[in-house]
């Protein structure tokens, strides 16, 4: 920069005169030439010289207008310019020098003066530049200054005013600072404990592994979070998050730690909670299904780890049902916390006690040496189940039938298995006569012989596609609109030809196939409705849920997963039904299980509405958005009163608790005719449409117009 010449943009119509100036000046100076005052201006504009030699007499734009043009361009402005000027007239120097010039040279130009003069301006212009830049320079570091100081104020507010705990560190780990949050969190004042290592403030909680790692993590990424126990003043344990960061001087070396810490004590209760709420069974606090599947597998692992052997036992009391009909809920639940409790004490403290639905236990139980060595506590277990137990002015006595199975097995099994197997000899202490235990055998009893026989053969006709759904249409019959349709399950058997599924289903209701056909029923269903969405054709269609199925462990994840395969099927264009008596049974976790279906967008429906005893209390507790009426009450209300008014209470409640009606088995137009009187438009039934085969419904549904008769009481 400070070798390279200066310069100089002379701008003259007529060059000529100034090549004297021009041949005097090249040794010290770059001269530029323009003949005009636009393309001086251009050139400047382009490559700003240091110094203008300006003339005042140019045919388009004089001197003076160009000058003007020259300050009012801010990349310009600075420039010094000297007038050259023949004039030799006061005015004309006037005007120049106000309108911005710094200088005048006449012409004839004296070489000398001119070279001195410009030179005298150059400098004085690079010192103005010098001392303007100075001047900035000075005002950037003040402004840096304040805003560091600035900075410095605001980390001391934070410092002082942050909830979070604060620690400052040395790097030899000694606390230089700590703020107020952190005496109120661990009730130690800062003069306690300057100068000490934050690890007294242990609780002992973690290994000294933890804090290896923390401090690893600590060297080799700058800093580290997670959570600590450690003890208040106090000796209280409590729960922290901690953040410690590494502080860098601006050399890069590391020169303190900060730590950040909250207390999450009550987050911690919290998350304590609700997790007991999703593994625990909120009437006897006994671990639900959720975790039973959690310890059983566990259990199972550590049974072959030690060579050991495990016992499943599924405990289900011999008429459980009648207690609570007979002497209400109330008392059927008392009777399960006490019998629970009783059940719990007789097992060894490392065994887990699970209730798993209404009246239904599974044990299990570690560390077996045989079967035999089982048999006292089995006995033991069956008369604690028995004992009385004594309410405000009943004593309730029930027994108790035991299924036992164990494992590891010949076969490969999981969890499920296993629990099924326990259930599956629990049905055979029931049969047996209940109030004994069987111990699950895979080689059938000869009693089981025929059962057996008839599971096999439904299980085959299932697998060979003998199965297939038919579908009853539900209508509104005020609008004519067609609503939905439910899914019935037939089985076309080779021999005994079309099967309804009152002459199968029974026998499977207590047996895991239950399970397969219903997850079969619900992937049919949903493939069915795929098939007509592909026609044009869009109908909700409702299942029926077997009660063994709903309760099922992973009920809900296999239902999402089944929705899953058929993205273009709505979740709440799939209805399930459920019977009222199997709901009752077990209402909490029938309600949880139907809240997280609900939560996919299933609409739940109560099925057989009216069979069940149910009571206002059962309607409230269950969140299902549709009731739908016992057939028997529809079949028989035109000839019963009775049945009428159980029908138009049944359709008052529902309507006070917001839930759709739907009545079913309406047969004939005078049972749809008093169903709109009492209120209830939605019905299903052989009067509007027997259940039919899948392709018979879209032309069906085109079709079919209501009776005149009910759409004149709309
Ligand atoms: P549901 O769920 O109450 O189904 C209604 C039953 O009533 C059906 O019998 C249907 O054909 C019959 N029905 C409909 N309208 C009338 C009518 O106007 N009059 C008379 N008398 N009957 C009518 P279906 O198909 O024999 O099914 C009987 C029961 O079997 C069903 O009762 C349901 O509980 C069960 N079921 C059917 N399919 C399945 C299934 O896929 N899974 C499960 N778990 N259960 C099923
Ligand atoms: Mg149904
Ligand atoms: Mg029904």
């Amino acid at each position: 920069m400070e070798n390279l010449k200066p310069k100089i943009l002379a701008i003259d119509d007529t060059p000529v005169n100034l090549l004297t100036l021009g041949a005097a000046l090249k040794d010290d100076f770059d001269l530029q030439v323009a003949t005009s005052g636009a393309m001086g201006i251009n050139l400047a504009l382009q490559d700003p010289p240091d110094l203008i030699l300006l003339d005042i007499m140019m045919p388009d734009m004089d001197g003076f207008e160009t000058c003007r043009q020259l300050k009012a361009e801010p990349l310009l402005r600075d420039i010094p310019v000297i007038f050259v000027t023949a004039l030799n007239e006061l005015d004309s120097e006037i005007e120049g020098l106000m309108l911005g010039a710094a200088d005048y040279i006449t012409k004839p130009i004296q070489v000398e003066t001119a070279r001195q003069r410009i030179h005298n301006l150059i400098e004085r212009e690079q010192l103005r530049r010098q001392v303007i830049t100075q001047r900035d320079q000075l005002a950037y570091e003040v402004t840096i200054r304040k805003l560091a100081e600035g900075r410095l104020q605001l980390a001391a507010g934070v410092f002082a005013s942050a909830r979070e705990g604060i620690i400052i560190t040395n790097l030899a780990g000694e606390i230089i600072d700590v703020n107020e949050a952190f005496t109120r969190i661990t009730g130690y004042g800062h003069d306690e404990v300057v100068g000490q290592n934050p690890s007294f403030l242990s609780s002992g909680h973690q290994t000294t592994e933890f804090y290896q790692n923390m401090w690893g993590q600590l060297t080799s990424l700058g800093h580290w979070s997670g959570e600590i126990w450690n003890h208040r003043k106090n000796g209280d344990v409590y729960a922290e998050m901690f953040t410690i960061t590494t502080i860098f001087d601006a050399q890069g070396e590391p020169q303190n730690y900060v730590a950040l810490f909250s207390d999450i004590t009550d987050l911690k209760a919290q998350q304590r909670e609700l997790d007991h709420i999703a593994h625990f069974d909120v009437l006897t606090g006994l671990p639900n299904r959720v975790l039973l599947a959690d310890r059983l597998r566990q259990g199972m692992a550590q049974a072959v780890r030690r060579d050991q052997q495990l016992a499943v036992i599924f405990l289900d009391f011999d008429g459980f049902k009648r207690i609570n009909d007979e002497h209400g809920v109330e008392a059927g639940d008392l009777f399960l916390m006490t019998v629970a409790k009783r059940v719990k004490q007789s097992i060894r403290e490392g065994d887990t006690l699970a209730r798993i639905g209404g009246d239904e236990f599974v044990a299990v139980l570690h560390d077996i040496d045989d079967r035999t060595s089982c048999l006292p506590l089995l006995s033991r277990l069956l008369e604690a189940a028995a004992l009385p137990v004594q309410l405000l002015n009943v004593v309730l006595r029930v027994s108790a039938s035991l299924g036992v199975t164990f494992y590891p097995q010949i076969l490969d099994m999981d969890a499920e298995q296993l629990l099924r197997q326990s259930e599956q000899a629990m049905y055979q202490a029931k049969l047996a006569g209940k109030n004994r235990f069987h111990m699950f055998d895979t080689a059938q009893d000869s009693g089981m012989h025929h059962h057996h026989e008839q599971t096999k053969r439904i299980r085959k006709g299932l697998f060979s596609g003998e199965f297939s759904l038919h579908y009853q249409p539900k209508v509104n019959m005020r609008t004519g609109q067609v609503i939905g349709a439910e899914a019935l399950i037939r089985w076309q058997h080779p021999d005994q030809g079309l099967q309804m599924p009152g002459s199968f289903l029974p026998a499977v209701e207590n047996h895991p196939l239950a399970i397969d056909i219903g997850e079969w029923v619900i992937e049919s269903a949903l493939t069915q409705m795929d098939t007509w969405h592909a026609q044009g054709f869009d109908l909700p269609v409702s299942v029926n849920i077997g009660t063994r199925q709903l309760r099922h462990l992973d009920f809900v994840e296999r239902l999402r997963d089944i929705l899953a395969r058929h993205p273009n099927i709505k979740a709440s264009s799939l209805g399930l039904e459920i019977k009222e008596t199997s709901a009752i049974d077990d209402i909490a976790s029938v309600s949880h299980i139907v809240e997280q279906c609900t939560a996919l967008g299933v609409v739940f429906a109560i099925d057989d509405f009216g069979t069940g005893f149910s009571s206002l209390t059962h309607l409230k507790r269950l969140p299902v958005a549709i009731i739908k009426l016992d057939q028997s009450f529809v079949r028989d209300m035109l000839v019963d009163l009775e049945d009428l008014s159980v029908l138009e209470g049944v359709i008052g409640l529902a309507r006070a608790f917001h839930r759709e009606v739907i009545a079913e088995g309406v047969e004939t137009i005078e049972h749809g005719i008093m169903l709109l009187r009492l209120g209830c438009e939605q019905a299903q039934g052989f009067g509007i449409a027997r259940p039919m085969p899948a392709q018979d419904l879209p032309r069906w549904a085109a079709q079919w117009q209501p009776d005149p008769a009910w759409q004149s009481l709309g």
